[in-house]
C-alpha cells in the first residue's frame, strides 16, 4: 500500500480493520481475501503480471487474458472453490469474486459468468439447466450473449435474426438465420474468438408460421474438439476499441444454422413438438423477460463505477504536492477497503 495511505488512515479515529471486516461480511472473509489475493499475487506461473498490458499487441493480449483464466480455473480446481468442495461449482463460489478483483484484469471469457450463466438459470427450465449447467460450469460450453445486431442496439423490438420452427423429425428443429446485413450481431463480449455457443436473441417463429417476438436460442459457434467454425457460422473479432482490449467484441452471421427444439429458453414459454407455442406465465413482465439479461448486466455496472470513483478520488494521497490539505470527502475515502489495504 501506499506509505502516505497507510499513514492517513493510521490516523483515523476509528478502527479500520473492523470497518473492512463489517464491509466484507466478517474476519473470515476478510481473511479468505487477503490470502486469495496473496496466491495470485504470488503464483509461480507469474501469468497474473499485469505489467506488459500497455506493451503487448492486442491479439497477444487476448492471448494473454485467455491463460490467465485457464490458470484460475486450474487454482480454483486445486483450491476446490466450491460449496461443495469438489471444484466442480465454481460459477457459484465467493472465491471466485475475490480472484477476479485481485486478478484485475479483463478476462475474455468472462461474458460467460456474467451473462451466458445468469441467462440460463433465468430463462431455461430446470430440465434444460440439468443438462446444460455441469457442462458449463465444467466450462467445456463456453458462452457468450449476442443480443445487439448492426443495426438494432437499444431498439430490441427491432432485431431481425429468426429461429423459425421446423417439423422436419420427431421432435421438431429451430432454423437460426440471419436475413439481411443488419441483422449482424455485432458487439457481443467472448464471441469473436473464445466462445463455443451464443445464446442469440433471435425472432421465434413458430410452427404456425407466427412471428412471436424475440426469445432466446442456444447456438453452438465451434466445435467442442478443435474450436473451428461450425456449418453456417460466420464470426470474428470486431477489431480493437479505445478500451478494454483483453476482450474479442465479435460480430456473427448464422446462415439457415440448425439446433434442437430444447435450445429455446422454456421457463416461461414453449414450443412443443408440433411448432405450438404456448406462454406459461400469463403476466406483463413475463413478456419481456426475453432480454432480462442486458437490463442486469447494464445494473451491475454500477459496482465498477463506484471502484472507479473511489481510486480516482484517493489518487491525490499518492500525489501529496497537490493536496496537502485533504477535504472531509478524501478523510472518508481514506477508509476505504477496497484493494488498497
Ligand atoms: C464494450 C461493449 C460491450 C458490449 N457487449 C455486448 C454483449 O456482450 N452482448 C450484446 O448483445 N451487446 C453488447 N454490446 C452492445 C450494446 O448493448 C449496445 O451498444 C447498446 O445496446 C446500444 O446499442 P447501439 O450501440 O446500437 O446504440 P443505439 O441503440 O443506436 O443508440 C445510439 C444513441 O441513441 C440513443 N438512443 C437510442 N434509443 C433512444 C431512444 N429511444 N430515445 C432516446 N435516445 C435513444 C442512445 O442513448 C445512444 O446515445 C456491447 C457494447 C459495447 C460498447
Amino acid at each position: 500500500m501506499n506509505p502516505d495511505l497507510k499513514n492517513e488512515r493510521r490516523q483515523a479515529t476509528f478502527e479500520t480493520e473492523q470497518i473492512t471486516h463489517l464491509l466484507y461480511g466478517g474476519k473470515a472473509k476478510t481473511d479468505r481475501r487477503r490470502a486469495l489475493e496473496k496466491l495470485i499475487e504470488t503464483d509461480p506461473s507469474g501469468i497474473f503480471s499485469n505489467d506488459l498490458n500497455y506493451y503487448l499487441p492486442r491479439t497477444e493480449r487476448h492471448t494473454r487474458a485467455l491463460a490467465k483464466f485457464v490458470r484460475l480455473v486450474e487454482l480454483m480446481k486445486v483450491l476446490g472453490c466450491s460449496k461443495e468442495g469438489d471444484g466442480g461449482k465454481l460459477l457459484e463460489s465467493e472465491d471466485m469474486v475475490f480472484l477476479l478483483g485481485a486478478i484485475a484484469d479483463d478476462l475474455p471469457s468472462s461474458l460467460h459468468w456474467i451473462m451466458f450463466v445468469p441467462n440460463i438459470k433465468s430463462l431455461f427450465d430446470e430440465e434444460q439447466q440439468a443438462k446444460l449447467m455441469p457442462l458449463i460450469e465444467d466450462w467445456r460450453i463456453i458462452g457468450c450473449y449476442a443480443q445487439t445486431e448492426l443495426g438494432h442496439g437499444s431498439n430490441v423490438r427491432g432485431l431481425e435474426t429468426t429461429a423459425t420452427f421446423v417439423k422436419d423429425d420427431e421432435d421438431g428443429h429451430f432454423i437460426v438465420n440471419s436475413p439481411t446485413l443488419t441483422a449482424t450481431k455485432f458487439w457481443p463480449g467472448t464471441l469473436g474468438r473464445t466462445a463455443n455457443h451464443a445464446m442469440v436473441i433471435a425472432r421465434l417463429i413458430d410452427g404456425d408460421g407466427i412471428d412471436r417476438g424475440v426469445h432466446n436460442f442456444l447456438v453452438q459457434l465451434r466445435s467442442f474438439h478443435d474450436h473451428t467454425l461450425l456449418p453456417g457460422v460466420k464470426t470474428g473479432d470486431i477489431g480493437p476499441k479505445i478500451g478494454y482490449n483483453n476482450m474479442d467484441n465479435g460480430f456473427a452471421t448464422f446462415d439457415n444454422v440448425r439446433i434442437p427444439r430444447r435450445n429455446m429458453g422454456m421457463r416461461f414459454s414453449t414450443v412443443d413438438k408440433t411448432g405450438k407455442y404456448k406462454k406459461k406465465v400469463m403476466s406483463d413482465a413475463s413478456a419481456k423477460v426475453a432480454y432480462i439479461t442486458m437490463m442486469q448486466v447494464r445494473g451491475e455496472y454500477t459496482f465498477p463505477l463506484t471502484y472507479f470513483i473511489q481510486q480516482m478520488v484517493s489518487y491525490p494521497f499518492t500525489n501529496t504536492p497537490f493536496f496537502n490539505k485533504p477535504s472531509l470527502l478524501m478523510k472518508l475515502v481514506k477508509i476505504s477497503p477496497w484493494h488498497v489495504q
